[in-house]
């Protein structure tokens, strides 16, 4: 028998030290490392053999995804930025460990043409595609909506949402009924903070993209859902996703009064990967430390 858990005092809850990298950085020269399940995430076969696309594969919580498909017995396919390729490693290394096969695929998803060659890559060197998992985002706080450049503005909506479009629009030809597609939103997509004028619209917009593509791919057997996540410690938030002075209460402010960990996702995005969420569409799902999605 184990004994429960208090979410209260699992994981780092201490004040976070004050870190500052240029986007889209580099997880292992975090302090502390976030937790993505390296050392304690368990499978139990539920996605044996299937082929999956992670984006934003490198760190963070599509690192989580990553490795926990790989222990649940899948091939995945990694698409991260050219500068992320030490976390990328590292990642490749974990999902051989397992036996799995980590195809590493860097490139940047603000290019249409490069979404349709990832999607053709994953297919061909996975020999099949059976579920995308849409985790890459990007995040930039900005106070005053007169220093928001129209430069920032295009490139949080073709990374966070287009991308959605181009990518899942190269993939649909391959994908069998049984897949699924997994893209991932925010709190931001229900609650907006006011620096996050780009990023949280994208968010919102990634809600109705999620559940209008559901009810469309319905009668194809392929399920869409979106994960919406809280306050969770990764490279995204001390790039720039908030203000420095931030960064040391990051989570604190949940009602679980911490940051969450990448590998508190892990769960989620097995579930909605695999068939024991055969009559699962069309939803949001809240790992949020209690922030509701209202
Ligand atoms: P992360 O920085 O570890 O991961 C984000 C990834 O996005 C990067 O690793 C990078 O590979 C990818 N990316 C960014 N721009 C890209 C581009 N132009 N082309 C290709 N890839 C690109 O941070 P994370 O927090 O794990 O972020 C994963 C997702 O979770 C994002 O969609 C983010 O919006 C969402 N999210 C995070 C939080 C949080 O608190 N960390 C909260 C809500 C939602
Ligand atoms: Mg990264």
């Amino acid at each position: 028998m184990t004994n429960p858990k208090n979410p209260l005092d699992l994981y780092y809850t201490e004040e976070f030290p004050k870190q500052y990298q240029e986007p889209p950085g580099v997880q292992a020269k975090m302090n502390p490392q976030p937790d993505c399940g390296e050392t304690s995430y368990k499978g139990s076969g539920k996605l044996k053999n299937r082929k999956i696309l992670v984006t934003g594969g490198d760190s963070g919580i599509g690192r989580a995804a990553a490795i926990a498909y790989a222990r649940e017995g899948a091939d995945v396919a990694i698409n991260y930025l050219p500068e992320e390729q030490e976390d990328a490693d590292e990642v490749q290394k974990l999902v051989e460990a397992e036996g799995r096969k980590a195809v590493l695929i860097p490139g940047d998803l603000s290019d249409e043409s490069f979404c349709k060659e990832l999607v053709d890559k994953a297919y061909n060197e996975l020999d099949g595609l059976d579920v995308l998992a849409l985790v890459a985002g990007k995040q930039q706080a900005v106070d005053d909506i007169m220093e928001l450049s129209t430069e920032q503005l295009r490139k949080t909506f073709e990374v966070n949402v287009f991308s959605l479009y181009w990518v899942v629009k190269a993939a649909l030809p391959y994908l069998p009924k049984g897949s699924s597609i997994i893209t991932t939103t925010s709190v931001q997509g229900y609650n907006p903070s006011p620096n996050l004028l780009d990023y949280a619209p994208s968010k919102f917009a990634i809600n109705g993209f999620t559940r209008g593509l559901a009810k469309q791919l319905a009668s194809k057997g392929i399920r869409v859902n979106s994960v919406a996540p809280g306050p969770i410690w990764t490279a995204l938030q001390i790039t720039g996703g908030q203000p420095s002075e931030a960064i040391p209460t990051f989570g604190q402010q949940a009602p679980l009064k911490r940051a969450g960990q990448p590998v508190e996702l892990s769960s989620i995005y097995v579930f909605l990967a695999s068939d024991e969420s055969s009559y699962v569409t069309a939803q949001i799902y809240g790992i949020t430390g209690g922030i509701e999605l209202a």
